[in-house]
C-alpha cells in the first residue's frame, strides 16, 4: 500500500485534477489523500471570520463567488451530461451547507464545519472524475477514522482501528481517496489537523498502516536547501534523514507540516517529495538513512517570541528551572529554544495565547522581558557538532546581523539561531552563500 497527497496546486483546477488522475494510475493499492484546491481553505477561513463579525451579507457574497469558481471546475472537468449535473449538485449541497450559517449563531465549532468543506469537495470532485473515467475507486471519509485527542494530537490507535475497518470494507478495491486536513475531536466534532494538515493526514495513515511509502506530491521537485520563497538559486535535496526533515518542517520549511515527519519516522516509512507539475524529477527521499554530510539546508520560522527571566538570587538554585518550565507546561505552551547564563535563562515560543498569564506567574522568580517579531533560523545537516569549522561558517556569514540567541549541541544535526524578523531575508541569503563554498 501506498499513500499519495497531492497538496492545493496539485488540485488546484479541473485541468491540474485531470493531470493527478494520469499520475495515479496503478495496479498497486493506494490511498490517494487531497488537500482543497489552492485558495479554497483561505476564502473560507474569510467567510468564518466574517461571519464572526456578523457580516452575514458579505459572507453569502463570498460563499456565492466560490460556488461560481466551482461551477466552472465542474464545467471543465467533466463530460457526460449526467457527470456535470451530478457534481452540480453536489457543489450545490455544500455551498448550502455553508450558507446554512449565515443565519444561525457562529461559534467556533460552525467555523470548523466551514473550513472542513474544501476537502471535502476537492476529494468528491476528483472521486466522480474517476468514476467517469471508469477507473474504480472508493471515496474514504477522513472523518470516520481520523481523530485528534484533547490536546489536538492524533490518537493513533483509533486512527488505525477505524481505517483499517473502513478499508476491510472493501477486500477488492486498490484504489481509495480521501480528505487531508480534516478530523474529528474527542467530542466528535468536525476539526482539523491545522493549516498545511494534509501532509499530517497523509503520514498518519502511511503510519497507521505501515504502508511501503508516503508520497508528498506538491508544486516544486522535492525538500530545497533553502526557503524559495525567500532565496533564489536553491536546489533540490536529493536525500534527507527523518531527523533532518522533521527539524526543517517543525522550523518552518513549508513544503512539510511541521509534524507531519514524525509519524512517518515512528513508523519508519519513507516519504518522498514529488512534483506534480514535473513528475519525471526525481525529487526527495527521507528515509531512516541520510547521505550526504555538512549543512545540508537552512529553514525559517517566524512569530517567535522570546521570554527572559533574570534572577540572580535564586538561579543557581536547585528545581529553579524546573519551575520555569513548569509554568509552560500548565499553560500547554511549548518552547522551542533555550540559553542559559549564570543569571538568567531566555527561552522562545510560537504560541503566545497565554503570554499574558505566563508572564504574570514567571513574575514571581524574577524580572521578566519579552521580545516579539523574533525568526529562528535553523541550519540542518548530518554530524553538524562534530565536524570542525561549521559553527566557524555559519557564524561568519550571519556576522553583520545582531543574533540574539544561539543553540548549538542540542542535537548532532541542528544549529538553531534567533535574529529578528526584519533580518530573516537577509541573513538567509547569507547563509546560502555557505552552500556554494
Ligand atoms: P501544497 O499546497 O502542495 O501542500 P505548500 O505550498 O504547502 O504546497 O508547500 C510547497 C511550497 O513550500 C513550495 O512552493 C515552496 O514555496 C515552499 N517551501 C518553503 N520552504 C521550502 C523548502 N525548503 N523546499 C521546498 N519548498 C519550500
Ligand atoms: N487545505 C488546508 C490548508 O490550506 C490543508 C492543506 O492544504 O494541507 O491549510
Ligand atoms: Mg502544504
Amino acid at each position: 500500500m501506498k499513500v499519495l497527497k497531492f497538496g492545493g496546486t496539485s488540485v488546484g483546477s479541473s485541468e491540474r485534477m485531470k493531470e493527478v488522475a494520469k499520475l495515479i494510475l496503478s495496479n498497486e493499492k493506494q490511498i490517494i489523500v487531497l488537500s482543497a484546491m489552492s485558495g479554497t481553505t483561505n476564502s473560507l477561513v474569510q467567510i468564518a471570520q466574517l461571519l464572526y463579525s456578523k457580516k452575514n451579507d458579505e459572507a453569502n457574497k463570498l460563499i456565492t463567488q466560490l460556488q461560481e469558481n466551482y461551477s466552472d471546475v465542474v464545467k471543465n472537468l467533466y463530460t457526460k451530461t449526467e457527470f456535470v449535473q451530478e457534481g452540480n449538485e453536489l457543489i450545490t449541497s455544500h455551498f448550502d451547507y455553508m450558507r446554512s450559517f449565515t443565519q444561525d449563531i457562529f461559534t467556533a465549532h460552525e467555523e470548523r464545519a466551514i473550513l472542513a468543506q474544501g476537502e471535502l469537495i476537492s476529494s468528491a470532485l476528483f472521486q466522480l472524475y474517476l468514476e467517469e473515467q471508469k477507473i474504480k475507486s472508493v471515496l474514504l471519509p477522513a472523518l470516520n477514522f481520523m481523530r485528534i485527542d484533547t490536546n489536538g494530537e492524533p490518537d493513533n490507535y483509533y486512527i488505525k482501528e477505524n481505517l483499517s475497518r473502513e478499508l476491510n470494507n472493501y477486500p477488492e478495491e486498490n484504489l481509495f481517496v480521501t480528505q487531508g486536513y480534516i478530523c474529528r475531536n474527542l467530542y466528535g466534532e468536525i476539526d482539523n489537523l491545522k493549516r498545511g494538515g494534509s501532509d499530517y493526514t497523509a503520514s498518519l495513515i502511511g503510519a497507521a498502516l505501515n504502508a511501503e511509502e508516503i508520497q508528498i506530491w506538491t508544486d516544486i521537485s522535492g525538500f530545497h536547501n533553502n526557503d524559495p520563497r525567500y532565496v533564489e538559486n536553491t536546489h533540490p535535496i536529493e536525500r534527507l534523514s527523518f531527523d533532518e526533515a522533521a527539524e526543517l518542517a517543525y522550523f518552518g520549511a513549508k513544503i512539510l507540516h511541521p509534524s507531519s515527519v514524525l509519524p512517518a519516522k515512528l513508523a519508519n516509512v519513507p516519504v518522498r517529495l514529488k512534483n506534480t507539475m514535473k513528475p519525471e524529477d526525481p525529487g526527495t527521499l527521507i528515509s531512516g538513512n541520510s547521505i550526504g554530510e555538512g549543512i545540508k539546508a537552512v529553514a525559517a520560522k517566524d512569530g517567535i517570541t522570546v521570554i527572559k527571566i533574570k534572577s540572580g538570587r535564586m538561579f543557581l538554585a536547585y528545581g529553579f528551572l524546573r519551575k520555569v518550565f513548569e509554568v509552560f507546561e500548565r499553560f500547554k505552551t511549548p518552547i522551542d529554544m533555550i540559553t542559559t547564563s549564570e543569571v538568567a535563562v531566555s527561552v522562545t515560543i510560537d504560541n503566545t495565547k497565554c503570554l499574558k498569564e505566563i508572564t504574570e506567574e514567571l513574575s514571581q522568580y524574577g524580572s521578566v522581558e519579552i521580545d516579539s517579531n523574533q525568526t529562528i533560523i535553523c541550519v540542518v545537516g548530518e554530524n553538524l557538532i562534530e565536524r570542525k569549522g561549521i559553527i566557524d561558517k555559519v557564524l561568519e556569514s550571519l556576522k553583520h546581523f545582531n543574533i540574539r540567541m544561539i543553540s548549538y549541541g542540542g542535537s548532532k544535526h541542528n544549529i538553531s539561531i534567533l535574529v529578528n524578523s526584519k533580518d530573516k531575508r537577509e541573513a538567509l541569503n547569507s547563509l546560502n552563500e555557505i552552500f556554494s563554498t
